[in-house]
């Protein structure tokens, strides 16, 4: 049996802010249980629902140094299990009482400091021995570091490697050298060029990546996008320095939550066979629900999104009026930047027939939008891996990408000529090869209904479970720890 840990700042059910929490709260269900005992350790935030967290046992607490700031800082340990997973919450409500997980960039480089250091602590006094610990993001980037500087000589650690997976290169945890090295209680040493040092501030990220023993990240695409310059976020000097430890692993998606089958949050349920008259139902259901014009013969586009330049939304906005001609709706759902929530508030109030901007997070809502649409749009500037257009095929909804990351590895584009192909796709970051590749998906939508049928058929039956990317992570876990 294998112990391993995933460290993490957001979780499904309890916490999700983007696709993080999707991949932290379904890999573990994943794995064979039998040979792997995975576990997940992530912040008890105020925020998480009362449904939870009154049911979380109280398992011990002690005190922890937080450098010059506090001599003497309360480390909380709470558990919880959901189906067979052991979760376990660091409990602070200074660091974690906030309305959401993120907010002032500097408290958040604080906060998450004090989360890896905990998590370092935490461990020998649950007892669990982690044979591997499995580091997901910026916010857990000082925990391979720990593992090499201050519990190097710990024996409880003996035999713990590390993996650190990049879900957001962009996201990095960036902050002066003084105050990082005061909080952390990390060694002068670690704050060169070669190590956490990133243009004479401290980067939480590269710690991670140059500590850990094994890097992965999403997509076969973005591993190799992220080792140019153009991806790589200032970092892809030392991505190509450990080309030899890093590999790309695709997310997938939890086949039961996001199952047109079964899913109680929809107007109407369906499957691969069933899809047209069940498409049909929730369109009417959406559009209904949404104040827009009820009408199964508009071609619905939907936007479910975190609401930033990553994701595209400059092209969109480019091409926007030319997208809403009178037989297209556009739905959206997300929040982020007030530049591209105020284009979508401005488009709906001004084309209330044509636009639904919903300017919040709802994950009943994003359901019922999966299945009502025809399509879902992810033209992103980079992207990862993305959940949405695996979702989106889930459902049927037609996904239309920009080739990059694990878009380009999961959506291959509709090819007229041998019928094959379950999406759109464009090439370069371009409004107008944005508009043409939305025209021909209109073009098909409207003049081909048999072949657009084929290609949603197609998408539903594409196989985007966890089943073959767990195992690949399975044998990752056996081929370090050995
Ligand atoms: P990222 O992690 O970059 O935000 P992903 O495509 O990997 O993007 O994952 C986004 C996840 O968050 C998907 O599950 C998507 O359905 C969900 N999501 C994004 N915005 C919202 C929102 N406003 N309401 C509900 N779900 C949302």
């Amino acid at each position: 049996m294998k112990n391993i840990l995933f460290v993490a700042s957001e979780c499904v059910p309890f916490v999700k802010t983007g696709g993080l929490a999707d991949v932290v709260g379904t890999l573990p269900k994943k794995f064979d249980r039998s040979e792997y005992d995975c576990r997940v350790i992530i912040p008890n935030y105020r925020c998480i629902p009362d449904e939870y967290r009154n049911n979380f046992k109280y398992i011990h607490h002690f005190y922890m140094d937080m450098g010059q700031r506090f001599s003497s800082v309360h480390v909380g340990i709470m558990e919880y299990e959901l189906d067979g997973i052991k979760f376990y919450f660091v409990d602070n409500l200074f660091y974690f009482g906030g309305s959401s997980p993120y907010a002032d960039t500097r408290f958040d480089i604080e906060k998450f400091i004090y989360f890896s250091k905990a998590v370092m602590a935490i461990l020998p006094v649950i007892n669990f021995h982690p044979d591997i610990i499995h580091c997901h993001d910026w916010q857990a980037g000082l925990v391979p570091v720990y593992l090499h500087t201050l519990y190097r000589d710990n024996a409880f650690f003996n035999g713990t490697k590390t993996i650190f997976t990049i879900h957001n290169l962009r996201f990095q945890g960036i902050w002066d050298i003084k105050t990082i090295r005061s909080l952390s209680g990390l060694p002068d040493w670690v704050f060169t060029p070669d190590k956490l040092e990133y243009h004479e501030d401290a980067n939480m990220l590269k710690g991670g990546l140059v500590y850990a023993d094994y890097i992965t990240t999403v997509s076969d695409t973005y591993a190799g996008e992220i080792q140019s310059a153009y991806y790589g976020e200032g970092l892809d000097g030392l991505l190509r320095a450990r080309n030899q430890s890093l590999c790309g692993i695709v997310n997938g998606i939890d086949y039961d939550a996001y199952n047109p089958e079964t899913d109680g949050l929809i107007a109407k349920k369906y499957n691969s066979r069933s899809f047209k008259k069940g498409k049909a139902e929730n369109k009417r259901a959406l559009q209904e629900q949404l104040g827009l014009p009820v009408d199964n013969g508009k071609f619905v586009i939907s936007i479910i999104s975190r609401l930033t330049s990553q994701k595209g939304l400059d092209l969109v906005r480019y091409a926007l009026d030319r997208i809403l001609d009178d037989n297209t709706q556009l739905i959206v759902l997300g929040t982020g930047d007030g530049q591209y929530e105020n284009l979508f508030r401005e488009y709906a109030w001004r084309l209330n027939n044509k636009v639904s901007a919903n300017i919040y997070f709802n994950e009943e809502l994003a359901h019922r939008i999966y299945a009502g649409s025809d399509a879902v749009l992810v033209p992103s500037l980079f992207e990862p891996c993305g959940l949405t257009q695996l979702i989106g095929l889930r459902y049927g909804s037609v996904p239309i990408v920009r080739e990059t990351g694990g878009l380009r590895d999961t959506v291959a584009p509709y090819n007229e000529y041998d019928g094959t192909g379950i999406g759109f796709s464009f090439a370069n970051y371009n409004g107008d090869e944005l508009l043409n590749t939305i025209n021909y998906a209109k073009h098909i939508f409207f003049d081909c209904p048999k072949e657009w049928e084929q290609m949603v058929s197609r998408g539903m039956k594409t196989d985007y479970s966890w089943v073959n990317s767990a195992r690949r992570y399975e044998d990752l876990y056996d081929r370090i720890s050995n």
